[in-house]
């Protein structure tokens, strides 16, 4: 029986989540939820925006299974998605970005995973205001940073007989930051001599991936270009509602959704489940239920093929559930 922390989130974020944890239920994984949850709704009625419960939580069960929590823009809320990132140390966003045959993309072999660095450069919230009219924030790239999440990109390729990993960086214009990412990718890349270094500029990467996006295979790239190239990707495969996530540190991993609570369409029984179930299978995999992990994205796979049971993102007119119970059905 694992024990795992599920924080339902905001927005669309209750549906979606119940929607992976009736899934892997269905799956025959033996997991023992405890679900405590953090966001606007929960300050609304405690007056906080995580509660103790939730760090307890995390800290017991090292793996968390979470859905997207709103960040009102401007104001004093800071981002909880943030906030749980760098308390944590959860340094590597791994992010596996795939085309699902049946969705209707220009790209037919999009395969590649994004390694998005998770602790540092301008989402470490450093801004102040400089005068009236003028406020600066600060980018901070670290060697150990930059390393890590480095080695965890060369790790992946290695282990699963990748050929290239690309970084991403603008060394050219921010020589200090983006060149001590872009060095020690350089120095990484020497241990692993059967991996080819691709060095792409963010701008330039941005144009590739939509022209010509299977020449990738793995990018490694810092937090804030990572977190606008995820978006990116999503959209070659067929938009947010199907990419999913991991946030890993060195003995702690939450994994949820590259989507956020997507507001407008929240409540309403409309949004795409795959997301969260994907990341819930990357989850599962995390747990060493590799088997239970493939037939959850099988199914998800052949639902999507035969197209019948498609939520509105896709192309079709089926609820959150309908496609959920499809899902379930293909994998019995
Ligand atoms: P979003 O991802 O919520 O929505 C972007 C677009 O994608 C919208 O059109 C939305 O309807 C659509 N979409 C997203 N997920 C979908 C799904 N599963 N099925 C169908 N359509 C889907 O991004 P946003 O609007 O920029 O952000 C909304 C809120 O979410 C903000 O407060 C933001 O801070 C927060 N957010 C949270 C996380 C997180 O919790 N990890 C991540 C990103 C954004």
């Amino acid at each position: 029986m694992h024990q795992v922390t599920l924080i339902p989130g905001d927005g669309i974020g209750p549906e979606v989540i119940e929607a992976a944890k009736n899934v892997i239920e269905a799956a025959g994984v033996q997991i023992d939820w405890d679900i405590v949850n953090a966001g606007a709704d929960v300050y609304e009625n405690e007056g906080v925006l995580i509660p103790e419960r939730v760090f307890e939580s995390i800290e017991k069960n090292k793996i968390a299974l979470k859905g997207p929590i709103t960040t009102p823009i401007g104001c004093g809320f800071q981002s909880i998605n943030v906030l749980l990132r760098k308390k944590y140390d959860l340094f590597s966003n791994v992010r596996p970005v795939k085309t699902i045959p049946g969705i209707n993309v220009p790209f037919q072999h999009v395969d590649l995973v994004i390694f998005r660095e998770n602790t540092e450069d301008l989402y470490m919230g450093l801004e102040k205001k400089i005068s009236e009219d003028a406020a600066e924030a600060v980018k901070r790239i670290t060697k150990k940073g930059s390393t890590r999440i480095i080695r965890a990109a060369f790790d992946y390729a290695d282990k699963n007989n990748k050929t290239k990993v690309a970084v991403v960086h603008k060394a050219n214009i921010m020589k200090l930051t983006d060149g001590l990412f872009l060095q020690c990718a350089r120095e990484i890349a020497e241990e692993y001599p059967h991996i080819h270094l691709q060095e792409v500029i963010i701008d330039n990467m941005c144009m590739q991936l939509v022209m010509h996006p299977s020449q990738f295979e793995v990018i490694v790239t810092t937090n804030l270009y990572g977190d606008i190239l995820s978006d990116l990707c999503a959209g070659l495969v067929g938009g947010l509602g199907v990419v999913p996530g991991a946030n890993i540190g060195e003995n702690m991993a939450v994994f949820e959704a590259v989507h956020g609570s997507a507001p407008v369409i929240a409540g309403k029984n409309m949004a795409n489940p795959t997301a969260v179930i994907l990341s819930g299978a990357m989850m599962l995999d995390y747990l060493g239920e590799r088997e239970k992990s493939q037939v959850i994205s099988q199914a998800v796979t052949e639902t999507i093929r035969q197209g019948k049971y498609l939520t509105k993102d896709l192309g079709g007119s089926a609820s959150t559930t309908d496609m959920t119970k499809a899902i379930i059905e293909n994998m019995l």
